[in-house]
């Protein structure tokens, strides 16, 4: 203290020994201090006095305190309200002095997210005691533990030993496997003859006078399906639409050399029959819209019944399978392809009305039985557009099932979106998506096929 009764500035030293007022915490700087402004300082005070004013709301929430009170304390900073008061101190019991006044006990300031963003300084001040670090190392391992026992595996001849290898079986693998798997089997990319061969060729006549049953999906597909898996096959277009030709792929347009010239010109197979593009094996006779007028131009041709059934007699290469895609009529081009076939394959969508005119149909390849093919029978019947999740579809089938007896196929087609898709980009299911239930389903029926003409010799047709 000066004589005169001053005394001098408070000196603080900082680390160095130099004496600097910088260093002084702001948390404890006087109001009236140079250093500290009032909008650094006015929010701690803020924050510190409710504890003493009783500002808690009536309902306790945020933001709800007394009009009164909020009037005294006009220091308030932005997010006055926003924290709850400490239920301490009389009820509007207001400070009488301020906080941090010369003599009064410094306030700590609370720790609270924002309360720490803003003193930065005395948070790094506060000394933090070090946490305890989490062992994360077993007991096992600490120096000095005891191990815990193994208990030892049981051999393979123990009874209570159990396999730890990874399960082999199909139906553990996950979907794409399957659906790549299936998708080899049917593409049968070695081209290895997986598909017995016939003695003779088989001619089969893919018959319903019912439109829309799947009859050029199954030609097409079966077709493929014995060609991609060792056999020679040749697909006939007998429907003046022309949907096996496109199935295919193969030029039909007005102008080409078509299944029309063979019945009306005599024009022989050979030179009609193209091949199918990436499928080997495969030949196709194209139908072009002029077969539309065949019906009727055969009416006065001589043996206009057997025209086609000559045609393919003609023809010098020999084939394992001869598909006639017939259209939907009981009309003189199916009759030509009853003839010219020993075999009948009727395709039975699974809906209603399904039998409705097959009568109609045995009746037809009665007569031409009896009349012009002795040789001809219904071999084979396949359930297609099957929807296992109608009992329609389940009627259907056990109707079929009693009726045809083992002529009906195991495998049935169910209704699959990718079939339908394939001919747009003229293509089989079997290699637009061969992992595909509807490629599966005629791989198998086309197996199923084979196997059965393996087993009965063809000679029977004969
Ligand atoms: P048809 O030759 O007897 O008139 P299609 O073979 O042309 O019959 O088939 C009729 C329609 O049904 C076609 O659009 C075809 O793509 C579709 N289709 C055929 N079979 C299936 C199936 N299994 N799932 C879904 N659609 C199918
Ligand atoms: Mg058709």
């Amino acid at each position: 203290m000066h004589d005169d009764g001053r005394y001098d500035e408070p000196r603080v030293t900082g680390p160095d020994g130099v004496s600097t007022t910088d260093s002084v915490s702001r948390e404890t700087d006087h109001p009236g201090d140079p250093v500290a402004s009032p909008s650094d300082c006015a929010p701690t005070v803020r924050r510190d006095v409710p504890a003493v004013g009783g500002a808690a709301s009536p309902t306790g929430h945020p933001g709800q305190e007394p009009a009164a009170f909020t009037g005294q304390e006009s220091t308030g900073g932005p997010d006055h309200g926003a924290e709850p008061a400490e239920p301490a101190g009389g009820r509007g019991e207001a400070p009488t002095r301020p906080v941090n006044a010369p003599g009064s006990r410094p306030v700590q300031p609370r720790r609270n997210a924002a309360a720490s963003a803003r003193f930065e300084p005395a948070t790094a001040v506060v000394a933090v005691p070090p946490q305890p670090t989490v062992r994360s190392v077993p007991d096992a391992t600490i120096a000095g533990a005891a191990p815990a026992p193994v208990a030892p595996y049981a051999q393979p001849d123990d009874p209570a030993y159990v396999s730890r290898e990874t399960p082999t079986r199909e139906e553990d693998d996950p979907p794409l496997a399957m659906e790549a798997r299936r998708a080899v089997q049917v593409l049968n990319p070695s081209g290895e003859v997986t598909m017995p061969r016939p003695e003779r060729t088989r001619i089969m006549c893919v018959a319903n006078q019912k439109g829309g049953v799947g009859k050029t999906t199954t030609a097409v597909n079966l077709a493929v399906a014995l060609a991609l898996h060792g056999n020679r096959v040749l697909v006939i277009d007998l429907d003046p639409q022309g949907n096996a030709s496109t199935g295919l792929d193969v030029p039909h347009h007005t102008g080409i050399p078509d299944v029309y010239d063979c019945l009306i010109n005599s024009v022989p197979l050979a030179e009609v029959a193209q091949t199918v593009e990436g499928i080997p094996n495969l030949w196709c006779v194209p139908a072009t819209i002029d077969l539309a007028g065949a019906e009727i131009e055969l009416v006065s041709v001589v043996a206009r019944e057997s025209r086609l059934a000559r045609a393919i007699a003609a023809y010098p290469g020999t084939f394992d399978y001869v598909f006639i895609d017939c259209p939907p009529s009981l009309g003189l081009l199916t009759v030509n392809a009853l003839v010219a076939a020993q075999e009948v394959l009727i395709p039975i969508q699974c809906e209603y009305y399904a039998l409705e005119g097959l009568n109609q149909l045995i009746n037809n390849i009665n007569l031409v039985r009896q009349h012009l093919n002795p040789a001809l029978e219904v071999s084979t019947i396949l359930l297609t557009m099957y929807d296992r999740r109608t009992r329609l579809a389940d009627a259907v089938e056990q109707d079929v099932r009693n009726h045809f007896g083992d002529k009906v196929l195991q495998a049935v087609i169910p209704r699959n979106v990718r079939v339908s898709e394939a001919p747009s980009y003229g293509q089989s299911v079997m290699t637009y998506d061969p992992g595909s239930r509807g490629a599966t389903s005629y791989f198998e029926a086309a197996q199923e096929i084979a196997e059965r003409g393996a087993k009965e010799p063809v000679s029977r047709h004969a």
